[in-house]
């Protein structure tokens, strides 16, 4: 059977953008569509905006810093409406970038909701096309849990187009999103409280990553309240918000933010069209090599649930259009030592095992901690501290995991990560001569 294409992508975000120009590249025929918005979640609420505006609510942090360098800045002031169009104006330029991309790669970009027919059928605004193979790379979208007034909160999608700063906001959930936009609004200046529904927030990290952070962001001002949670949000008659936590109390705020994880985007995709499972968790199940439960239909990124990041996604989108068009060059992705950084202020960034998954795992473990006030802000008041630890494995001296909260850890981590996945022992961070004076080098010489 003659099909319309090779590879039809549905969702042209940070996988699918991906997977359709390599295989493009690879001579494939490929489309790929998209309903919303070129380079998908990442570009334009995700990853980028999100970014712009952590380096934009720092700023506020390096002006007091300034004035210990002799500068004199008063009467900076903030322009949040400012911020956002010209925030929009770069997210634009990269929405064209992303157009040229796919285009000068060959591949044919169609514009619109797209649903699945069959399994070699797709459908995009109403047109059919038929295709070998289908991918779904539709990425997620937050979700909100069912409480009275929900539909008074807002979640990461219309966070990046609030018309103004919120004077008072309360971030619900303890996850990277949650983390980082108390941070970009208690920096602006919101008066900001993070409400956590466990006992302390970011689960699953190094336990003293998220004490350090706890204080961290304490001594900033941000209102930190664990073991807490909304059970009703309501509008007053001044049009302020007032949420009531499940222990009675109740918060006024003008803006309430939920960023409490992501679904995988099924909404009306016709997965029942082509026999295609969901996992328990309810994203689609996929093998090893990306294959749903029908054959001609792959998937990946965020909607398979495995690590919702954008370079898993991107490494998933190159190993499909390897292993179906370029068979020869076709690698497994690696899901071990995924560095990774959460953008509050100071940043986290990890790459290995926790301390506690160490343990968990049988390994005897030995830690070496620092904790220091950066030079940079040793001529003004500042009092943040920057946490650098190295899990060992007593036994065969290799280095599990790194972990840092502190400037520019994402950017420090990166660069362990490799020296993780090469397998670096603790005696060879110690062989490694610092670059002075940096925070980095303080890796090589933690005794
Ligand atoms: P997406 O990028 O979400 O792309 C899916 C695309 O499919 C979208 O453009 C969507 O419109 C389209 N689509 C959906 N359904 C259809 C349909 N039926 N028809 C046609 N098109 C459709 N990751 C990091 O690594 N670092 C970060 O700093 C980071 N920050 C983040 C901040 C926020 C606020 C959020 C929400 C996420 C962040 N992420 C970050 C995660 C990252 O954005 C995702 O892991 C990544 O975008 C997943 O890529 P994807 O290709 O799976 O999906
Ligand atoms: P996460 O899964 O990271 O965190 C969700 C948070 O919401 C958790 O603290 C969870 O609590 C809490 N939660 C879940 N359900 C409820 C509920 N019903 N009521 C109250 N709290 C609830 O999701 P995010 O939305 O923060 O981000 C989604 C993903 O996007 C991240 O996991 C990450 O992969 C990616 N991302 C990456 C970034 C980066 O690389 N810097 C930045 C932003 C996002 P509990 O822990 O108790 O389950």
């Amino acid at each position: 059977m003659a099909f319309d294409f090779d590879l039809f992508v549905i969702g042209a975000g940070s996988g699918g953008v991906r997977a359709s120009r390599f295989a493009a590249g690879f001579g494939a025929r490929v489309a790929v569509a998209e309903s919303r918005y070129l380079g998908g979640t990442c570009v334009n609420v995700g990853c980028v905006p999100k970014k712009l505006m952590v380096y934009g609510a720092h700023v506020a942090e390096e002006l007091e810093q300034a004035r210990g360098f002799g500068w004199s800045l008063d009467g900076a002031q903030f322009d949040w409406p400012t911020l956002i169009a010209n925030k929009n104006r770069e997210i634009q330029r990269l929405n064209g970038i992303y157009r040229n991309l796919l285009v000068n790669s060959g591949v044919t970009l169609l514009e619109g909701h797209t649903r699945i027919l069959g399994p070699h059928e797709v459908e995009v605004d109403g047109r059919r096309y038929s295709a070998e193979h289908i991918l779904i790379a539709v990425g997620g979208w937050p979700q909100v849990p069912e409480i009275p007034g929900r539909e008074l909160a807002i979640t990461s999608n219309e966070v990046f187009h609030l018309a103004q700063l919120p004077r008072r906001v309360l971030v619900v959930g303890g996850g990277y999103i949650a983390v980082e936009f108390a941070s970009i609004f208690n920096g602006f200046g919101a008066q900001t409280t993070l409400l956590y529904r466990g006992e302390r927030f970011l689960r699953g990290f190094d336990e003293a990553v998220r004490c350090h952070l706890e204080e961290e962001l304490g001594k900033k001002g941000l209102d930190l309240q664990f073991n807490s949670d909304i059970e009703r949000i309501e509008r007053q008659a001044d049009g302020s918000l007032c949420a009531t936590l499940r222990d009675g109390r109740q918060l006024e705020a003008d803006c309430v933010f939920y960023a409490t994880g992501r679904r995988p985007m099924l909404d009306d995709l016709g997965l029942e069209n082509a026999g295609v499972a969901l996992d328990a968790r309810g994203f689609i199940a996929v093998d090893d090599e990306y294959r749903t439960s029908a054959p001609s239909i792959l998937a990946i990124g965020d909607v398979i649930g495995r690590v919702q990041l954008t370079p898993v996604a991107l490494a998933e989108g190159m190993a499909v259009a390897r292993r179906l068009f370029r068979p020869e060059e076709y690698r497994p992705v690696d899901y071990a030592l995924i560095p990774t950084a959460v953008f509050s202020l100071p940043n986290i960034a990890t790459v290995g095992l926790s301390e506690q998954q160490a343990r968990e795992q049988g390994h005897a473990v030995k830690v070496f901690e620092s904790r220091f006030r950066p030079m940079k802000l040793t001529l003004g008041d500042g009092q943040e501290r920057t946490l650098m630890k190295l899990v060992v494995d007593a036994d065969s001296d290799r280095v599990l995991g790194c972990h840092m909260v502190g400037p520019e850890a994402g950017e420090i981590v990166q660069g362990l990560a490799v020296a993780l996945k090469a397998g670096a022992t603790k005696a060879l961070f110690d062989e490694t001569i610092g670059i002075h004076p940096t925070a980095a080098e303080e890796f090589v010489t933690l005794r």
